[in-house]
């Protein structure tokens, strides 16, 4: 549980297993845990929030506290619910880093550490039920062994809100539950089911809407209802985030263009006044998620929307999904990722919707997907090729092992054994993209922040090494 220093990117480097540099220090730069008061931590996982806010909706006495300090907390549980985003560093991010590397993730290490930690111990000797949750819970099916060994009771995969009342009063009933939990789409929670959080979330994190439309073959999210949050809502939960001392906002949506919008076209007017309200509450903004398809539908929408947030500060960050470069992949496993164009002109949707955000100063993590089912020799070479046009657009391009999810559940995970000579060129083409805007990334991202001024210099040291290893490797 940490901001990773007030920075959601460097999250990313809680995927990365042990590496060149001590752990203890690579935690400190990565993912330095989170303060708490009382043992309570000042801000939690955004998800974690919810169902806590849900309990209390419930009535149930419900703390939600910081790991290192469970032992203060754990005599009296009597349920304890974990929150686990990569139990076993299997999502895309974190087994792609493994397999490389050849060594488990940090993210695996540290849910294993909590669950085998004395304080845990201690409160299944008293009886506490441990039940886990949260965006990493699908993983627990590919280790089918995994929550008995380590006393778990019960696992919830979905959205938890209209479920989770009824299976926490079960437990302490003393009732039997299943062992995995899985909420179906009947059960997705509507708008009005959707509790405000109560207590801060990390780095300000508000979500705008749940669910997307685009229907990407590999995607768990597609698979769910779409719904946009009024105004209202977000406002209210950014003053719950503000109350708490947290001074930044970073949007939560699939896509942030499309806020309000029923199709794939963003509804400008919407978007706008969304960005009016939340510039007069924050200090600065960042988005999670948006499509490249929407930006480049409406160019001057994101100009305006650029406009706002630039009065408050130079840039601002989100993740972008490129996956492939081949038009042919595209119309196969992401027919509407290009939509209101058509699967075939993707590339020049990439290419369009990049020089936009370049110009704009919305700096992009993309992410690509290597090794995706159906893909040829000549969809990598057009992958690359794509990439190569994408050398002038500050961003960073992370390159992804494909995992089997959404409607491509039942496909084979791929593996490093199976990486071609060209998904090794096209692993280091990313990372000497990376490596290029790498530094002036890092002095944007702490621009203005004394406390990281030496910080930010570790980050350069780090990124070196990364980087001459790189290049010994290739
Ligand atoms: S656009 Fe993104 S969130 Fe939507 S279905 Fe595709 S991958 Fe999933």
């Amino acid at each position: 549980m940490s901001n990773y220093h007030n920075n959601e990117f460097l999250g990313f480097g809680t995927c990365a297993p042990s590496n060149f540099i001590p752990d203890w220090f690579y935690s400190f730069l990565f993912f330095p845990p989170i303060k708490s008061d009382k043992g309570m931590p000042t801000a939690a996982p955004y998800g974690l929030r919810k169902i806590e806010a849900q309990l209390l909706k419930e009535d149930f006495n419900v703390v939600t506290v910081n790991p290192d300090k469970l032992g203060e907390f754990s005599s009296k549980a009597r349920i304890i619910g974990v929150y686990t985003m990569d139990p076993f560093g299997i999502g895309p991010a974190s087994s792609t880093l493994a397999a490389i590397l050849k060594k488990e993730p940090f993210l695996a290490q540290h849910f294993r550490g909590l669950l085998n930690s004395s304080a845990m111990q201690k409160a299944k000797a008293n009886g506490a039920k441990i039940v886990v949750g949260g965006p990493g819970a699908w993983q627990f099916r590919y280790r089918p062994n995994f929550a008995k060994r380590h006393g778990i009771d019960c696992v919830v995969e979905g959205e938890g809100e209209t479920i989770i009342g009824n299976l926490f009063r079960a437990i302490l009933n003393d009732e039997r539950v299943p062992t995995h939990v899985e909420v179906n789409l009947g059960d997705a929670p509507v708008l009005s089911e959707i509790p405000d959080i109560v207590n801060p979330s990390i780095n300000g994190l508000v979500e705008i809407g749940r669910g997307c439309c685009r229907g990407c073959e590999f995607c768990n999210v597609t698979l769910r209802p779409l719904r946009w949050h009024p105004y209202e809502k977000v406002i209210r939960e950014m003053d719950v985030n503000v109350a708490g001392g947290i001074r930044g906002c970073c949007l939560h949506a699939e896509d942030v263009m499309l806020y309000g919008s029923k199709n794939t076209l963003p509804e400008g007017a919407k978007l706008i006044k969304l960005h009016e309200l939340i510039m007069k509450k924050t200090q600065s903004i960042s988005w999670s998620h948006c499509s490249l398809a929407a930006v480049a539908s409406n160019p001057k929408l994101l100009a305006e929307i650029s406009e706002i947030i630039r009065s408050h500060q130079r840039w601002w960050g989100a993740e972008v999904g490129i996956e492939t470069g081949s038009p042919e992949i595209a119309g196969k496993i992401m027919p509407a990722k290009a939509h209101p164009f058509k699967a075939e002109e993707w590339p020049e949707v990439v290419r369009s919707g990049m020089g936009l955000m370049h110009d704009n100063m919305l700096i992009p993590a993309c992410t690509l997907i290597v090794g995706l089912p159906q893909e040829h020799e000549e969809d990598v070479i057009k992958t690359m090729d794509l990439v190569d046009d994408l050398k002038g657009c500050r961003s960073l391009i992370v390159p992804l092992f494909f995992v089997p999810l959404g409607r491509l559940k039942d496909e084979d995970w791929f593996k490093r054994a199976e990486m071609t000579k060209l998904h090794k060129q096209l692993l280091f083409q990313c990372a000497e993209h990376d490596f290029y805007w790498l530094d002036s990334l890092i002095d944007l991202a702490f621009m203005g922040k004394w406390y990281v001024r030496f910080l930010k210099e570790f980050y350069k040291v780090f990124a070196g090494v990364a980087k001459r290893k790189t290049r010994q490797m290739e």
